[in-house]
């Protein structure tokens, strides 16, 4: 079995050659390793061989490992936010990429407030229409983003996050990210206030290298990293 390090070199090659297929610097790309269902001991391996940013799907997973690891790394909300649960990851999370709804809006101003803190979040696009996927539908998009700048000021939108389907079609990958990166750039031109086009956040271990040719700066990678998920 190759060990995270062997993993981390030949996803970071993986990195440097598509940024430079498409003519940029992969220093600009973030690569948050996705560290769900993978134990402690893993994710200090990871840190020790350059990880800088991790990303969790559960509230309280990420707050129990965050009790031991600390702020050593950045720790991402990734996976859709139950209102309840955001009182576990409020004082730990650097970003929280799956911003859908004004009652999650709500629920987070209200606890950022409490702690005088201001949470980056990423906006979740459902752009492949898939029922299965959160994420507001494009055409509601610029709207919600107006009504967080206008309402709740300690959440300060930094870009756009979208899963692609899972699909042998390339192309249908492809059509994805790129209508996530045409909508940043549609909302960039608004100037809204205190909203920024920083990031797009996208890719996965099957799609990465796809959706960095498309704009992508930030890719959400776990099984190339750490192997097949063990959900037990
Ligand atoms: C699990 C997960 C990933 C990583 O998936 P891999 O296929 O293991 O790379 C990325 N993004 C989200 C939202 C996830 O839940």
């Amino acid at each position: 079995m190759e060990t995270i390090k062997e993993n981390l070199n030949y996803v970071r090659n993986n990195i440097k050659e598509s940024a430079n297929k498409s003519n940029r610097d992969s220093e600009e790309i973030t690569l948050l390793a996705v560290t769900k269902t993978v134990d402690v001991d893993a994710v200090l391996e990871a840190i020790d061989n350059g990880v800088t940013d991790v990303g969790e799907n559960k509230p309280q997973e990420l707050a129990r490992k965050y009790e031991v690891i600390g702020d050593k790394v950045n720790w991402h909300l990734i996976g859709s936010l139950q209102t309840n649960k955001v009182k576990y990851i409020i004082d730990k999370v650097h970003m929280i990429h799956s911003l859908d709804r004004q009652a999650l809006c709500e629920e987070i101003q209200k606890r950022a407030e409490k702690i005088d803190r201001t949470i980056d979040c990423l906006v979740q696009v459902n752009i492949s229409k898939e029922e299965s996927k959160h994420g507001l539908e494009e055409k509601d998009v610029i709207e919600f983003i107006k009504e967080v700048s206008t309402n709740y000021k300690n959440i300060r939108i930094k870009g756009l996050m979208t899963m692609a389907p899972f699909s042998e079609d390339e192309n249908e990958v492809r059509t994805v990210f790129k209508g996530l990166k045409n909508l940043s750039l549609e909302i960039d031109k608004l100037n809204i206030h205190n909203v920024f086009m920083d990031y797009l956040s996208m890719g996965m271990s099957n799609d990465y290298q796809v959706a960095i040719e498309e704009g992508s700066n930030m890719v959400r990678v776990g099984t190339s990293i750490f192997g097949k998920r063990n959900y037990n």
